[in-house]
C-alpha cells in the first residue's frame, strides 16, 4: 500500500484480483491505484450543468411526505417526524473535508462532506446511528446549506459530498442551485443508501454529478430483517437504473486528468459477516444492470455496533479475510474492471467522523 495514501481503497484491474489474492498483490508491492479507465480522462476539467425541467420538488413535498420509498406521508411541514426521523427542517451534523471515500471522490484534497441527520432506512448495523437514528445535528436553512457548500469549496474540497441527503431533497436541490449561482463550480455527490425513489433521483439529476450509492441486499428477507425494508432490493436497482439514465442524459462518466471523478456512479457494497452469498447475488444484479458502466466499491469495514455486539449471530463479528476475498473474486469472475476494494485491517470505529457540528453555522 502506498505510504502517502489518505484512505484504504484500492483500485485494480482483473489481473490484480483473479488468481492472485488481494493480500498477495499487496505483498508483491503492486500499485494499489492502477487505473483501467485512462480512456475516460477528459482533455480539460469542465462540468456540464443543466438547469432543465424536473418534477416538482419544492417545499410543498413536506406537507404529506412521500419523498422516499417508505411513503409514510408524515406532515413534516407541521413538525411531525416521518420514519426517517425528520421534520422539514434539515439537520446537519458536520460539514468538513473528508478523506475516507474512494480516491476519485476524496483524492488528496478531500471531499467536502455534509452529513445530514436522519435516514429512511433503519439498518440495525448502522455505523452512523448517532446521526441516522438519534437526530444529532444543527438546524439549517437553504441559504446556510449553500454557504456551507461554498465554504467547503474555498477549503479546497474536490466536490460537495452530500451524505444521506434525499429525505431533504427539496432543500438540497434549492441549495445547490443557489450555490451554483454564487460560484460553486465543483461536482456534487449524492452519497446514498440506495433506498431512493427513481422519481426523486430523476428530479435531482440536473443538480447531482456523481451518484455514490449503496446496493446493500439482493435478498428481500435479509433486507427486511436488517433494514426493515423488504422492498430494498427492487427499489435500489430501480434507483440505480434512474442514476444511470440521469448520468447518460448529462454526458456520461467523466474523470479529471488526476483521476478525480467529475461525473459518474460508484456502486458501493458493504460485505456483511455470514452473508457473502447475498453479496455475490448483489454483484450479479449490478453486473446484469450496469456491467462496467459503473465503478464498484466492495467494502470490508463492517464493524459491529453496540447493538450488534450483543447479537448471537454473525453480525457480532467482523468480516473474515476469506469471506472478503470470496466476494472480491466473484466480482472479478463477473468481469468488473472498475473495482475498488479495501485493505485488510480497516475495521475501525475511527472511520466514523465526529458529529460535533463542525462547519455547521449556529
Ligand atoms: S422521507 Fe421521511 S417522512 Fe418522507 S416518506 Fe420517507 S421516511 Fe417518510
Amino acid at each position: 500500500m502506498a505510504g502517502d495514501c489518505h484512505n484504504d481503497f484500492c483500485f485494480g484491474d482483473v489481473a490484480q484480483l483473479g488468481e492472485r489474492s488481494v493480500r498477495n498483490a499487496e505483498a508483491e508491492g503492486s500499485n494499489p491505484f492502477i487505473s483501467t479507465i485512462a480512456s475516460l480522462n477528459p482533455n480539460r476539467r469542465v462540468r456540464v450543468f443543466c438547469f432543465g425541467a424536473c418534477m416538482n420538488l419544492d417545499l410543498s413535498a413536506y406537507a404529506v411526505c412521500e419523498l422516499c420509498p417508505r411513503r409514510c406521508r408524515a406532515s413534516r411541514a407541521l413538525g411531525v417526524t416521518g420514519v426517517c426521523g425528520c421534520t422539514s427542517t434539515p439537520l446537519v451534523a458536520r460539514a468538513a473535508l473528508h478523506y475516507w471515500e474512494e480516491p476519485p471522490i476524496s483524492g488528496e484534497a478531500g471531499s467536502g462532506a455534509i452529513f445530514f441527520s436522519g435516514c429512511p432506512l433503519r439498518c440495525v448495523f448502522c455505523q452512523n446511528h448517532e446521526i441516522s437514528q438519534k437526530g444529532v445535528g444543527k438546524p439549517v436553512d437553504t441559504n446556510q446549506l449553500a454557504r456551507m457548500m461554498l465554504n467547503l469549496q474555498s477549503q479546497g474540497a474536490l466536490n460537495i459530498n452530500l451524505v444521506t441527503p434525499l429525505h431533504y431533497a427539496p432543500h438540497v436541490r434549492e441549495a445547490i442551485l443557489l450555490a451554483r449561482s454564487q460560484g460553486l463550480a465543483i461536482p456534487t455527490v449524492c452519497n446514498t443508501s440506495g433506498y431512493e425513489l427513481a422519481d426523486v433521483v430523476d428530479a435531482m439529476g440536473n443538480v447531482i454529478d456523481i451518484w455514490l450509492t449503496d446496493v446493500k441486499y439482493a435478498d428481500p428477507n435479509l433486507a427486511a430483517s436488517l433494514s426493515h425494508a423488504r422492498d430494498y432490493p427492487q427499489v435500489a436497482l430501480k434507483a440505480l437504473d434512474a442514476m444511470r439514465r440521469q448520468l447518460k442524459k448529462h454526458g456520461g462518466p467523466l474523470l479529471a486528468d488526476d483521476g478525480a471523478m467529475l461525473r459518474g456512479i460508484i456502486v458501493r457494497h458493504l460485505v456483511l459477516p455470514g452473508h457473502i452469498d447475498d453479496s455475490c447475488a448483489v454483484l450479479d444484479r449490478v453486473w446484469e444492470l450496469c456491467g462496467n458502466e459503473v465503478d464498484v466499491s466492495i467494502m470490508n469495514q463492517y464493524t459491529p455496533n453496540e447493538f450488534c455486539r450483543t447479537r448471537a449471530d454473525d453480525l457480532s463479528r467482523a468480516v473474515t479475510d476469506d469471506e472478503y476475498e470470496i466476494v472480491l473474486c466473484h466480482a472479478d469472475d463477473l468481469g468488473f474492471t472498475r473495482l475498488w476494494w479495501q485493505q485488510g485491517g480497516t475495521v475501525s470505529e475511527s472511520f466514523v467522523p465526529a458529529f460535533d457540528g463542525t462547519g455547521v453555522p449556529s
